[in-house]
């Protein structure tokens, strides 16, 4: 690549105004028409928390807030308290005050709700929260009714660039490359965006296995500015929300913007010119062009990872790795061998076990299932009604929802210094959860005594990632054609799997459910920012960016879901993609705004957010010493992981702060 090659391209863009910047919005809600009877069966079945919220702002009237009724917000231990916890005597009186409320909305025929007074919106968040206000600036990043709804850009390209030329490169159009794209819209700066598969969704389009969906809440995994409420699943199936991708993408105008077929080869700084000079391999062989930034939306869970068994080369049958599934394999009536009991395995085994010859799982570890009965289930139709009817409803149990999860189980996995239950447990709390987990385990495995010594993990739990159990989990790996194999894997043969105890299991099909190069990020990916330095060797193994966004030595290049921003334990993952695209989009606009050409973080706040995070894994069950995981890179540091709530990430990405940057 030559350093002067290439063109500046990037196609203009107007300024996107979305009303209360929500892709989603409705103006008009359905007539509430039911009987006080009818009513009251809805009411006795809604959850009541985001209801009452809902209505008070229907209403305009948050008095119907009593202090009695707050939610406690009770920190979960294994099984969700419904109602955010709420006493039974609080339940009632909720349930009287909803009711009245609902009547007020259908004799009122209130069908809309707009932005709301300041002082409303905090009366109703300090209602939901119970009186915390740490949370509310992130929420309101979810509230299109708040006036300070944060999360637009705050500037226009056309006011801050004056006729400067400027572009920038979005590469992938999973979440993170979405959100980072809106926000571009929303700004009006030119910009182009790659996707090398044919079609949009990052890890939503590539992942087609069977049984593939969410296994976190659908309602916390939607963007702040496009809210769907009609979602048919609590834990939505892949094809559910890689349609709303599309839906997002083409509502917002992106998709006539992306370049699908197109892979970012590699990136070189040209220091003269402030560009990046980037190689995009497209259907029309490789090319260089000119972008002034770069944001990489790569992911981390994408560079699908397959142990090198001995023999893996001469297997007869079909081989697929999780994320390379597509409708040409076919399991039924065949021999198959999954091997993996990761979150991916997870999901494969129960949906294929009862149309399969033969199915033998290999199980390196257990894994930790926290209960999550409705994981499988439908929204409620009383979740239908109130999402159509009550003005705004399905969005407050969104933000309900996304509050919920901030807190999480960090109570949970947090390590006590000392505690003796090492290396099974890291706390008390975390030994009361692993026996309450066996308890439900061994209720599961009540037959097969034997499955049951296989299916309890033996490490702390929250050491690994933690799967949604329904049960379904344990029914396949008692299923009559199942076998589970904790041995480990020998060899491949042409004929199938043999385990560590020499015995073959035959296989026409083997799923490798083994994960992702997850600790590798951009791998394969050539970038060589300052000084010619390349991004690979400056890290040596050891990925390391402020927020997970920049890089020291990389200017003007940003990553979405970099290092360290991945949270396993707590709060919304999807409100730390759309966080960082924003930070990143700011970040733009902050360089161009001060008339300067690039922007460069320092190694001393990188180094200082490092040590920061590494502090806090320090203190997870995933960060001990004595645990091997996938967060980790080869030298046992934690480098996918974000160890603390949204909120801190929250206060980290508030300003591009002038002592954390260079400006040149
Ligand atoms: P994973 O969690 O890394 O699981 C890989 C599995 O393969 C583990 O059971 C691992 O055992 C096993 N394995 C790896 N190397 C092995 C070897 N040499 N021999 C035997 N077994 C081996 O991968 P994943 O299941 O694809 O999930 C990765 C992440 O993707 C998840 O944690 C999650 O963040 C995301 N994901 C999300 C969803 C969802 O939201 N619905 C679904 C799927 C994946 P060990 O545990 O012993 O290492």
């Amino acid at each position: 690549m030559t350093p002067d090659a290439g063109s500046l391209a990037a196609p203009p863009v107007a300024p996107l105004t979305v009303p209360y910047d929500d892709l989603f919005w409705r103006d008009e809600y359905e007539p509430i028409t039911e009987s006080d009877d009818e009513l009251a069966r809805i009411v006795e079945r809604a959850d009541l928390p985001a209801l009452l919220a809902a209505l008070a702002a229907a209403l305009g009237d948050p008095s119907i807030l009593e202090g009695d009724l707050r939610p406690p917000l009770t920190v979960v231990d294994t099984y969700a308290q419904p109602h955010g916890g709420m006493t039974p005597v609080q339940v009632d009186r909720a349930r009287s005050v909803a009711l009245a409320a609902l009547r007020r909305l259908r004799a009122g025929a209130i069908r809309s709700v707009g932005v709301l007074p300041a002082e409303q919106v905090d009366a109703i968040l300090d209602f939901l929260t119970n009186g915390q206000p740490e949370y509310w600036p992130s929420l309101k990043h979810e509230l299109d009714l708040a006036p300070d709804k944060n999360g637009t850009p705050g500037f226009t390209y056309a006011d801050v660039a004056g006729d400067r030329e400027f572009s920038v490169l979005v590469v992938g159009t999973g979440v993170s490359g979405i959100a980072a794209s809106y926000r571009l819209l929303q700004a009006g700066v030119p910009f182009t965006v790659i996707e090398e598969a044919p079609e949009l969704g990052g890890t939503w389009w590539k992942n087609r296995y069977p049984g593939v969906r969410l296994d976190t809440p659908t309602f916390g995994y939607s963007y702040s500015f496009a809210q769907k409420t009609d979602w048919p699943h609590q834990f939505a199936e892949g094809a559910e929300i890689r349609d709303y991708l599309v839906e997002v993408a083409d509502r917002a105008g992106i998709t006539e913007r992306i370049e699908f077929g197109t892979r970012f080869e590699s990136a070189r700084w040209d220091e003269e010119a402030a560009q990046w000079v980037v190689a995009l391999a497209g259907p029309h062989g490789t090319e260089e062009r000119r972008f002034h930034a770069v944001i990489s939306a790569l992911g981390q869970l994408d560079r699908p990872h397959i142990p090198d068994f001995p023999g893996l080369e001469t297997f007869a049958g079909r081989a697929v790795h999780s994320q390379d599934w597509d409708e040409t394999v076919d399991t039924s009536g065949k021999r198959v061998v999954v091997i993996g009991t990761g979150a991916s395995a997870y999901q494969i085994v129960p949906a294929i076990y009862e149309e399969v010859a033969q199915l033998t799982v290999f199980q390196r570890s257990a894994p930790w299932m926290i209960p999550a009965d409705s994981y499988h289930e439908p929204m409620t139709e009383t979740f239908d009604w109130l999402q159509r009817k009550v003005p705004y409803h399905g969005q407050w149990f969104r933000l309900w929802t996304v509050l919920l999860g901030i807190p999480g189980r960090f109570h949970t996995v947090t390590a006590e210094e000392g505690w003796h239950g090492v290396p099974l447990s890291v706390s008390a709390k975390n030994h009361e959860v692993r026996e309450a987990l066996i308890a439900r385990m061994a209720e599961q495995y009540r037959d097969r005594p034997e499955l049951l010594e296989l299916a309890i993990p033996n490490y702390p739990p929250g050491a690994k990632r933690m799967l949604r159990d329904n049960g379904v989990w344990a029914e396949a790996m008692q299923a009559p054609r199942t076998t589970v194999v904790s041995s480990g894997v020998g060899r491949i043969t042409p004929e199938g799997v043999v385990d560590g105890d020499g015995v073959l299991h035959e296989a026409d099909v083997i799923v490798f459910a083994t994960g992702f190069k997850a600790s590798d990020f951009l791998d394969g990916i050539e970038v060589f920012g300052r000084r010619g330095v390349e991004l690979h060797d400056y890290w040596a193994g050891d990925s390391r960016a402020y927020n997970g966004i920049a890089v020291p030595g990389f200017p003007n290049f940003f990553l979405i879901y970099g290092p360290n921003v991945n949270g396993v334990v707590a709060g919304s993952g999807h409100l730390m993609m759309e966080r960082a695209a924003e930070y990143a989009v700011r970040a733009v606009g902050e360089l161009l705004r001060r008339g300067a050409r690039s922007l460069d973080v320092t190694e001393a706040a990188t180094d200082r957010f490092v040590s920061w995070v590494d502090a806090g894994n320090r203190r997870m069950a995933w960060g001990q010493d004595y645990i091997s995981n996938w967060y980790q890179n080869a030298a046992g540091r934690v480098v996918t992981i974000w160890p603390y709530t949204n909120v801190e990430y929250w206060a980290a990405t508030e300003t591009i702060a002038d002592g954390d940057y260079t400006f040149d």
